[in-house]
């Protein structure tokens, strides 16, 4: 993970740590070398330019504080700015309601209905639910058995009706049908597309209307880097989502998604994939992360 992003990042931090002190003149080269990085990573032009900046300032305004050399200090501020830039704290999933009513949006391949299924094992395991998972993938009877099919395997409920293609019916009647069967979490999966388009929008945007949910997830391929934040920046504008789940983590050597999404959406990542199994998900911890990306 990120292995492009680590070994530029630590190119950048040599100019700084053969120094006896930082200088306007060090720091302005190595705030060059670390923001061609993060270009590199594919993050957003903007998010690296404002980053930069605030690690400049910082770096020169501690520097006479501190006994630290310039290498720590650079890597203390560096982590304190990545973990900042990536949400700051914690963004834990509201399940408080009773049920809950989670709906999962996204494109086509993202990874919503495996993180459908994924959600429901960790809710099951760390939070003590009883989940319900809603096949609401109309367009696509593959997508409903894959959620039968994983349902079964992290022994979480189902609900499913293959007679209707319509979204919004099939959505309400999984909630009334959770309600009945004593789930606490409703998970609603839903069609994609594979790309953006208002016909896709409109749906989502109807059944988050009719279902009231707690937390909208949006899901999004890591891998897609600036597509990623673009496509964000387009769903949220449309549903307003409530947070980010940055799937295939596993395969992202640029990290450009993880770092650009806060700040070009304001939404918070709560979750990442990092495999295909139903166990490879992970809580987001922004301060973990960014001690990741420094090595
Ligand atoms: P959907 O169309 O959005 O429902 O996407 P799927 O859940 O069907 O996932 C598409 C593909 O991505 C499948 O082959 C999944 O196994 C794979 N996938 C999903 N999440 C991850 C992940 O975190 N890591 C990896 N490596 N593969 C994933």
């Amino acid at each position: 993970m990120f292995d492009n992003l680590q070994d530029k990042l630590e190119g950048a931090f040599k100019v700084l740590k053969g120094q006896g002190s930082i200088t306007e003149i060090n720091v302005a080269e190595t705030m060059k070398e670390i923001r061609k990085a993060l270009l590199d990573a594919d993050v957003n032009y903007k998010t690296a330019k404002a980053f930069t900046d605030e690690v400049k300032q910082k770096a020169l305004g501690q520097h006479v504080l501190t006994a630290v050399s310039p290498g720590q200090l650079l890597t203390k501020i560096m982590n304190d700015e990545l973990t900042a830039l990536m949400g700051g704290n914690v963004d834990e999933l509201n399940v408080k309601a009773n049920p809950t009513v989670i709906l999962i949006a996204g494109l086509n391949g993202a990874g919503k209905t495996t993180f459908s299924g994924k959600l429901a094992l960790h809710l099951k395991s760390h939070k003590h639910k009883k989940p319900l998972l809603v096949a609401g993938d109309v367009y696509r009877p593959a997508a409903i058995d894959q959620l039968e099919v994983l349902a079964g395997q992290v022994g979480a409920d189902v609900y499913t009706n293959r007679e209707s293609t319509d979204p919004v019916k099939i959505a309400l009647e999984g909630i009334a049908h959770g309600k009945q069967n004593g789930n606490n979490v409703i998970i609603i999966d839903t069609a994609g597309r594979l790309t953006l388009d208002d016909a896709l929008m409109n749906e989502i945007a109807e059944v988050k209307q009719a279902t009231q949910p707690q937390e909208v997830l949006f899901v999004v391929d890591a891998m897609t880097g600036q597509d990623a934040v673009n496509t964000a920046k387009a769903f949220n504008d449309r549903l307003d989502f409530t947070g980010v789940v940055l799937t295939k983590l596993d395969g992202d050597t640029r990290g450009g998604a993880a770092l650009s999404i806060k700040s070009v959406v304001n939404k918070p990542i709560k979750f990442v994939g990092t495999g295909e199994k139903m166990d490879a998900l992970d809580v987001f911890h922004p301060d973990r992360m960014a001690s990741r990306i420094l090595g």
